[in-house]
């Protein structure tokens, strides 16, 4: 069966809680089972917004959904959750799925592009991810690992804990 990564973020409200619950949406969906998850990350905002801190994590998971059905799940969480209500662009939010990558993948279009395009020079986005797949393979060959030991990415990342 197919297995994405995606990376989960929140930085409004009571992160733990909303990344717990979206692991907990996404576990219940019948078509999605959730693998390996990393550890939660605090991480400094990307960006020219100023604006609280981040937690951020990553999460495996096996589907047959389409990455297209799949990020529309992701969506459907983000509602659940709160965090499709977005003033600013990149802006707080309650919760933010993105997909990483979704096997050896490449597509891009209006709505989805995989892998992310940005995935290779956020700290924020790797550093969860190598946690759970160094081995991973990206298209193109690199593994995980690879790619993480050449960010160049200086925000500040700070391992927390496990979620429960
Ligand atoms: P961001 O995650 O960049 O802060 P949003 O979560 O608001 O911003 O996403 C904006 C749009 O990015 C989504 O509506 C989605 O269609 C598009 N998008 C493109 N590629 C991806 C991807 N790999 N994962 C998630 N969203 C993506
Ligand atoms: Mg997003």
């Amino acid at each position: 069966m197919p297995t994405a990564f995606l990376s989960l973020g929140c930085n409004l409200g009571n992160c733990h809680a909303y990344l717990e619950q979206a692991i907990g949406l996404l576990q219940a969906h019948p078509m999605i089972r959730v693998g390996r998850i990393s550890s939660v990350y605090r991480t400094e905002a990307v960006g020219e917004i100023d604006q609280p801190d981040f937690l951020n994590m990553s999460a495996e998971v096996v589907t047959d959904l389409s990455p297209k059905v799949l990020l529309d799940v992701c969506h459907r969480v983000e509602e659940e959750l709160g965090g499709a209500d977005r003033g600013v662009p990149h802006g707080p939010r309650t919760i933010d799925l993105d997909i990483l990558l979704y096997d050896q993948i490449e597509m891009a279009d209006a709505e989805l592009t995989i892998p992310h395009p940005r995935m290779l020079e956020r700290a924020f986005m790797m550093v969860p991810l190598v946690e759970i797949a160094p081995g991973q393979e990206l298209p193109g060959g690199r593994t995980v690992a690879e790619a993480a030991a050449a960010l160049t990415d200086s925000h500040k990342i700070e391992k927390l804990d496990q979620l429960n």
